[in-house]
């Protein structure tokens, strides 16, 4: 067993165990069902660990990674490199294990990556950590990135999570970027989040846009808004 995918109302993770056939609490369980709505089928008993339990998925281009990988990392298997993710001392390691993970898009690591994500100590790790969560592109991605978006301590690793919930693109991530799009101290965080609702694509984003469009002390992020409004306006969502 271990801990529900879902958050709580402050945006941390859940600390309720999950329910035997499914990756939630029963407090999260409507989650459960919006996850499995688009494949239908949700749960396959031959799939091992996590794997029976994740819903829809979305699958972002390949990023080109033009990086020469050291052997020991691209040969190792998925296991060895999440319990390296976990142990390994060495900032660089544990961040090209991430890096691997992101490349394999191994929905097997999403769990070690939320754990990462939420408490490795380098910056630079859980950065990488966010932009695997992304690449995965699992429904059950959304929530690790929205907890980094809205706790992380770098403005790098909250930028890479709320970039990450844009590409991943799903309606459901939308209601928790109003966040960071409104309050993060930080002007790129709120660029980023202007741009990622404008990729998301849902009506409910036209006020706090329009809002951050008007206020926001920065004008390059009032003008992100105005992009994101635009894109809002060409896809049809409002007039
Ligand atoms: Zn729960």
């Amino acid at each position: 067993m271990g801990n529900c995918f879902g958050l709580r109302a402050d945006r941390r993770r859940c600390n309720n165990e999950h329910l035997a056939n499914s990756l939630y609490c029963a407090d999260h369980a409507h989650l459960d069902t919006i996850s499995k709505e688009e494949n239908g089928s949700g749960g396959n008993g031959k799939k091992p660990g996590i794997l029976k339990f994740l819903g829809k998925r979305r699958t972002p281009p390949r990023d080109d990674v033009n990086y020469a990988l050291p052997d020991e990392f691209r040969q190792a298997s998925t296991a060895q490199l999440i319990e390296r993710l976990e142990t390994d001392p060495e900032d660089m390691n544990r961040w090209h294990c991430a890096l691997v993970l992101r490349m394999r898009r191994d929905p097997a690591a999403v769990e070690p990556l939320w754990q990462a994500l939420n408490k490795d100590v380098s910056r630079w790790v859980r950065q990488q950590c966010a932009v695997a969560l992304g690449k995965i592109g699992t429904f059950e991605s959304i929530p690790s990135l929205v907890e980094a978006s809205w706790h992380d301590p770098d403005p790098g690793v909250r930028q890479a999570s709320v970039i990450s919930l844009g590409n991943l693109g799903f309606d459901e991530a939308a209601d928790h970027l109003m966040g960071p799009l409104k309050q993060d101290r930080n002007a790129f965080v709120r660029w980023d989040s202007a741009q990622a609702l404008g990729n998301i694509g849902t009506s409910n984003a036209v006020g706090p846009l329009s809002e951050v469009q008007e206020t926001d002390i920065s004008p390059q992020v009032k003008k992100a808004a105005e992009e994101a409004l635009r894109q809002l306006k060409r896809r049809g969502l409002w007039q």
